[in-house]
């Protein structure tokens, strides 16, 4: 990667990581979903509420921890907010060969998540991004209710 664009994209995360957007809970959530980093600390909570049509009408995180862990979840909610449910799924799925894939696949649908991708270098640091996506995984999969997930246990 050329060092101008990794600097820009440190820009970003720590933009985010300073002023997370959609952070907060939604009251009449359809789910609610804790996510736990036990490795590095970090807490996420995600809410999203579903139209009729199973799409993300909102979508919110609280939370604290590591700058990566809060920056990829304020980048995930812009990224999902108003997303059809299968449309979600499959830019879960592409962020997640992004992070975790040997040879991720060209990742065009990303938009500005694609930041993240210089995590791939760091491991640890890997489960801080995947965090709230874990989270997601989770609640796009249960539709109501609250749960937990674990970044040790899957
Ligand atoms: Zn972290």
């Amino acid at each position: 990667m050329e060092p101008e664009i990794e600097e820009l994209y440190q820009e970003i995360i720590l933009d985010h990581s300073r002023r997370p957007r959609n952070f907060g809970s939604i009251p009449d959530a359809s789910v609610c979903v804790h996510g736990n980093n036990p490795v590095c600390g970090d807490q996420i909570d995600i809410s999203i509420k579903f139209d009729l049509c199973g799409a993300v009408e909102d979508i919110k995180f609280a939370g604290r921890g590591c700058a990566i862990s809060q920056a990829s979840a304020s980048l995930m909610t812009m990224k999902l907010k108003g997303k059809a449910a299968d449309q979600a799924v499959k830019i879960f799925q592409t962020f997640r060969d992004l992070l975790l894939a040997v040879r991720p696949t060209p990742a065009e649908n990303l938009g500005d998540i694609r930041v993240m991708e210089g995590v791939r270098q760091f491991p640890l640091r890997v489960k801080c991004a995947m965090l709230p996506w874990r989270a997601v995984e989770e609640a796009l999969k249960q539709r109501s209710g609250k749960f937990t997930v674990s970044t040790e246990s899957d």
